[in-house]
């Protein structure tokens, strides 16, 4: 079992080497990640310009690459040959939720589409510590042990092809877990806003402000499970057809 280890977050981050530590009973490891943070850069697929590739170490020594592409580029370099023979790619450990309408926006997440799109398994962790605030960095230690059961388990039983698993850990007390529930997205608040300020020579310039995205708690969906203190678990695919919509078109006048 060969499993590489990527993230949005940048190479040094720690919930990159605690995802790392938590696959390393599970099999090989290979560490190939961005060099910068790439969070909230979506899905991307660099066209435009040369992707430079080099050597790095985790902060235990653990020997890495890193790119200056994107998450997801990182993981199509792999799988075009740049790593061989990967038989699964985990992303994370986010130390923010991915839910609702994050899919799109969440490098994590795009990391693992990537996968799935090369017909290899994509696993994206990440843990809620926005909604349970505390001082410092937040501790990754449950939802490395979270990681190593998810993919323990689809390394046993595969997934479906074309499906990815979106995993989101509550921040709690290993203790504190009330188990793992299945779940679908749910429903992402955000609370954006418009920030415009002057620049020196008196051109506008703006932001993407506001506050940190809630969410709406419904049973089921990921942002739910997670607020009753589940790790939720939501299958993913890339057919993003409105099936439902299909049928109200066709009775338009085409
Ligand atoms: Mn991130």
């Amino acid at each position: 079992m060969h499993i590489l280890v990527t993230n949005d977050d940048g190479v040094q981050a720690p919930g990159l080497l605690a995802l790392a530590q938590a696959m390393k009973p599970l099999g090989k490891v290979t560490v190939f990640a961005p060099d910068k943070n790439w969070s909230g850069a979506g899905h991307v697929k660099t066209l435009d310009r040369p992707l430079r590739v080099n050597k790095t170490q985790l902060s235990d020594g653990t020997p890495a690459l890193m790119s200056d592409g994107a998450p997801s580029d990182c993981v199509a370099l792999a799988l075009l040959g740049l790593v061989k023979d990967v038989d699964l790619i985990v992303s994370g450990i986010n130390p923010y939720s991915n839910i609702g309408q994050d899919m799109t926006y969440s490098g994590t997440v795009t990391a693992a589409m990537e996968a799935v799109i090369a017909n290899v398994p994509g696993l994206a962790f990440s843990l809620a510590s926005q909604d349970n605030p505390s001082s410092g960095a937040p501790d990754y230690g449950p939802a490395g042990h979270v990681a190593q059961k998810v993919a323990k388990n689809v390394i046993e039983n595969r997934l479906p092809k074309g499906v990815l698993l979106n995993v989101n850990v509550p921040y709690l007390k290993e203790t504190e877990f009330k188990g793992f529930q299945i779940t679908r997205q749910g429903q992402r608040v955000y609370l954006d806003e418009l920030v415009e300020r002057v620049d020196p020579r008196g051109q506008p310039y703006y932001w993407i402000g506001g506050e940190q995205p809630t969410g709406i708690i419904e049973d089921g969906t990921d942002y739910g499970a997670l607020q009753a203190g589940y790790v939720s678990i939501t299958p993913l695919q890339l057919d993003l057809t409105a099936r439902e919509a299909m049928a109200t078109l066709q009775k338009w006048n085409w």
